[in-house]
């Protein structure tokens, strides 16, 4: 069974981890987001410069 998933309020990094999140080191996590984008580039791609994202991953497009 797959780990949990859980959206970071705070940057909407998303994280397998239960209590804090890897990116920005909030532990204001969530498990009502929708969905995913996944950042591979963050200095090419245009969605991470619009999300304000600077570093890769996967995050959540809407934390609830
Ligand atoms: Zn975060």
């Amino acid at each position: 069974m797959p780990a949990a998933l859980r959206a970071c309020r705070d940057c909407k990094f998303i994280t397998t981890s239960r209590d804090r999140c890897e990116n920005c080191g909030s532990t204001n996590l969530t498990q009502s987001f929708y969905g995913m984008i996944i950042i591979l580039d963050e200095e090419r791609s245009e969605i991470a410069r619009d999300l304000g994202i600077r570093k890769k991953g996967a995050y959540a497009i809407r934390v609830a």
